[in-house]
């Protein structure tokens, strides 16, 4: 096996890190490349970052590199940054290591310094426990496999290291790492490996809710996000972190001559969005929770579902900005089916919202998905093209305006000028006098 990034290209990140290689060997340390930068280069994929696995110590490391050049981003774990120049950035630095019980499910409780063998048997997955060795002249025995790894990136799976029941009881997180890393490569995950987490996966509500939110964020962006929650929904995890979406399976879903259960319609919506971005795949993931078989009052299945996607941002601690976002593209995802025939002002409004673009690849993606064209976003696309000051005129007023005109400041301000800039697109008033004289009508009505 040899590594597919060519070693003459000149790679900042990769010359850094066979830098860092060669200080600690001439020191007499025992050094590898490890980890995910040896599994992506043999999957030919450039790695975001190289790590180094080492026999020094911390304060070997730290010394070797010198105080400046070294951040101390967990000595007790025994990693080390080294800074390198800045379009190199940094490589971590560990020391060989064991991992002490881990009582919380999560954390180990201390660790102790060991060998490269040991250092990588605590690691989660085989494909992530291949160590490299660049130095060697003999390419054939560059590669250094303790566990497996090489088999399995040929095999295709993703496999536990050792007992994967008792590396997920360990830490329940590395539960949704392995079905993230399937999803990554287009991988399996290995039989024992996925029937170890279908019998741990309700205890994966140990983990935080940061560290969920962010296998979640990485996992729904992937070009195979629709694998990666098909393994969540056999493992049990989706039951566990997203049990709103469970009931989609028992839902038919007939449309023209498509006829689908609503989960394999999400899955289906989900692939077919164009280079998403975590609020869009989330909005994409939960719309489907709109669906009402009582057909209720228009909108209400979108509010309900809006919800949905607060309740999840909530529990995932997703930041104000994402969930607003996720929920506004979920409660409006049927908004524009009409728009080659709803008032002007009434789309205007839509085209001019800051998530327009995200909308527009949601509907898109449901109407292909359910078998019906995209002419509804095709002519939105091509409105979006107006002149500016015909799609999105300069606002009338402005709060100046409203402080100049001897507004009291307060709460009003917002009202009022939202208020204004509905009547100007639609076309009620359109100079700066008429804005004005509605600012008063409305004062004087909230007064009396
Ligand atoms: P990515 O490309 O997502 O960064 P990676 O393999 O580099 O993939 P990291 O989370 O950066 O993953 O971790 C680096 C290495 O540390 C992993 O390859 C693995 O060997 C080990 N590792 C990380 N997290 C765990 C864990 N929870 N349990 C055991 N080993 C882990
Ligand atoms: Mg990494």
């Amino acid at each position: 096996v040899t590594f597919s990034v060519t070693e003459h290209e000149s790679n900042p990140k990769r010359e850094f890190a066979l830098a860092v290689l060669r200080r600690l060997r001439d020191a007499g340390h025992e050094a590898y490349w490890a980890g995910g930068c040896v599994r992506d280069s043999l999957l030919g994929r450039e790695p975001k970052d190289y790590d180094v696995a080492t026999s020094a110590r911390p304060p070997q490391i730290r010394e070797l590199f010198g105080r400046r050049k070294t951040l101390d981003i967990g000595a007790s774990f025994g990693v080390i940054a080294v800074v390198g120049p800045k379009p190199a950035g940094i490589v971590e630095v560990t020391t060989f290591r064991h991992d002490a019980p881990y009582s919380d499910g999560r954390h180990p409780d201390a660790v102790t310094f060991t060998s490269a063998e040991e250092d990588a048997r605590r690691r989660d997955f085989t494909i992530n426990g291949l160590f490299y060795d660049p130095l060697n002249a003999d390419e054939s025995r560059r590669v250094i496999d303790f566990v497996g790894g090489v088999e399995d990136l040929g095999r295709r799976v993703v496999r536990a290291i050792g007992d994967p029941q008792a590396r997920f009881e360990e830490d329940k997180l590395r539960m949704l790492r392995g079905v993230r890393f399937a999803a990554t490569f287009s991988f399996a995950l290995d039989e024992g490996t996925a029937a170890a987490i279908v019998g741990l996966a309700p205890t994966v509500t140990v983990v935080s809710a940061e560290r969920i939110a962010q296998e979640m964020r990485a996992l729904l962006v992937l070009p195979a996000r629709s694998h990666g929650l098909e393994m969540m929904r056999e493992t049990g995890l989706m039951a566990v972190l997203l049990p709103e979406l469970m009931p989609l399976g028992a839902q038919i879903v007939q449309q023209g001559a498509s006829r689908d259960n609503l989960w394999r319609r999400t899955l289906d919506v989900l692939d077919r969005l164009v280079d998403p971005d975590f609020p869009l795949a989330l909005a994409a993931l939960l719309y489907a929770t709109s669906w009402r078989s009582d057909e209720p009052p228009h909108g209400e299945g979108e509010r309900a579902a809006a919800e949905v996607v607060r309740q999840v941002a909530d529990r995932w601690r997703l930041s104000n900005k994402e969930t607003d976002h996720a929920a506004w593209l979920v409660e409006h995802h049927r908004a524009l089916i009409h728009s080659q025939t709803m008032p002007w002002p009434t789309l205007q409004r839509l085209l001019i919202s800051p998530g327009i673009d995200d909308l527009l690849k949601l509907h898109a993606a449901i109407a292909l998905a359910g078998g019906r064209d995209t002419a509804h976003v095709d002519s939105c696309r091509r409105r979006l093209r107006l002149p500016r000051e015909e799609l999105d005129p300069q606002p009338l007023l402005t709060g100046d305006d409203l402080i100049r005109h001897g507004v009291p400041q307060g709460k009003i301000y917002k009202t009022l000028l939202e208020q204004v800039r509905d009547a100007q697109l639609d076309r009620q008033i359109e100079n700066r006098e008429q804005a004005l004289a509605l600012v008063d009508r409305i004062l004087e009505k909230a007064g009396s």
